[in-house]
């Protein structure tokens, strides 16, 4: 059999990378035939084309791109806004691990030309629901999850041909690593607190996502568009009411589904993201992993306890946008991507995060979401907004003013 074809978007960060794992332990069942990044890491574009030797590298900004240009002789390069959306067209499946809304152009381009796409990027599909859903059903199209609970799910629900037995997803959360603690105790943590998750090893962002909960909330907006959707197009007819989360520390068990028999199939692996790029790129065939696996002698105990919606206000901000649907998860992203970035850069403290983006979605103007432009224009509404009220937060104590 032809090696898959795969193009990596945002080949640099923790995704794109770890892909580059999955790819470097199957060379006969992977071919690379693109990569591409911001290029605001040239050092690291430029060894990893010189290492595995993609046809293509797309480099979205223009600035960076002589100095990528001259050190890849033989190479070609692509430049601007929608290079990374132009690699659809080289691969047989996109790996889309771009960080946040900027991954929009590389979800859309990749469905519309009726590749695979093998999906990390959940800010895309979350802010662009109706948008993607409208894609997904361009022929050949198909969506793959790479986020590790929707992987678990999309594994889980092929223990029915009846879309109607399903009656309850269960995504598994972590907890992050504020798990068990009060408001109260988390009002001055910092942001290498927040960056130190106890299982996982991802990115910046979706790092302080996970402890602040909002990853969990923006998993279940996930959920619904790739499961939820009326049952008979690509989803199992799943609302809100049937997504359930429960926090697993250990994260052993990636997600589960239950049926309507009360019978519960659950999915379990080591935390490690690349066992769900592996699942992504292989579907629906599976790769022969070197990574780790279950050490059951070791493993001792799994443990589950109900979500704290107190502490953690984000969760229920997100199943709300979720339910008005519309713009309102778009404006959920975009607040929590500018909150997120304002405490990274030490401008607001940690619990400000929930209360900006409480405060931005007040102010939902409940505008529909009827095409691409119409996403941007609430996407940009919603950062404007978002951007006024932080500025009424004074930076927490001990932060770089
Ligand atoms: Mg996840």
């Amino acid at each position: 059999m032809a090696a898959i074809r795969v193009a990596l978007a945002g080949s640099t960060g923790s995704i794109g990378t770890q892909a580059l794992d999955v790819l470097a332990a199957e060379p006969e069942s992977f071919a690379l035939a693109a990569i591409g990044a911001t290029g605001r890491q040239p050092e690291v574009i430029i060894a990893q084309a010189r290492t595995h030797r993609p046809e293509v590298v797309a480099i979205s900004d223009p600035a960076a791109a002589p100095g990528i240009i001259d050190a890849l002789p033989g190479i070609e390069v692509r430049v601007g806004p929608e290079a990374m959306a132009s690699l659809a067209l080289d691969a047989d499946v996109v790996v889309n691990g771009v960080v946040g809304f900027a991954g929009l152009s590389v979800t859309l381009a990749t469905l519309e030309a009726g590749r695979r796409l093998a999906l990390a990027n959940k800010e895309s599909l979350i802010a662009a629901g109706p948008v993607v859903q409208r894609a997904r059903r361009t022929p050949g199209a198909e969506l793959v999850p790479v986020d590790s609970e929707h992987g678990a799910i999309h594994q889980c629900l092929r223990a029915t041909d009846n879309r109607d037995r399903v009656a309850r997803l269960v995504l598994t959360a972590s907890g992050g690593p504020f798990r068990g603690r009060t408001a109260e105790d988390l009002a001055d943590v910092t942001v290498a607190e927040a960056l130190a998750h106890p299982t996982w090893s991802m990115g910046p962002k979706i790092t302080v996502d996970s402890s602040t909960l909002m990853n969990k909330g923006l998993e279940v907006i996930e959920a619904h568009e790739l499961f939820g959707i009326p049952a008979g197009e690509a989803g199992f007819g799943i609302g809100f009411d049937q997504i359930d989360v429960v926090v697993h520390p250990q994260s052993i068990v990636h997600s589960m589904v239950e049926f309507t028999d009360a019978s519960t199939i659950a999915q379990l692996s080591v935390p490690d993201m690349r066992l769900p790029i592996g699942y992504a790129l292989a579907w629906p065939d599976r790769i022969t992993t070197p990574f780790g696996r279950i050490d059951w002698s070791a493993l001792g105990r799994l443990d589950f306890e109900a979500p704290d919606h107190a502490t953690f206000p984000c969760l229920g901000l997100a199943y709300e946008a979720g339910r008005v649907g519309g713009t309102a998860p778009a404006w959920l992203n975009a607040a929590n991507e500018v909150a997120v970035e304002a405490f990274l850069a030490g401008r607001i403290a940690w619990g400000d995060i929930a209360r900006v983006i409480a405060a931005t979605l007040a102010r939902h103007d409940g505008a529909p979401a009827s095409d691409g432009a119409s996403i941007i224009a609430a996407d940009a509404e919603a950062r404007r907004l978002a951007t006024d009220i932080l500025i009424q937060f004074t930076p927490p104590v001990g932060a770089p003013r």
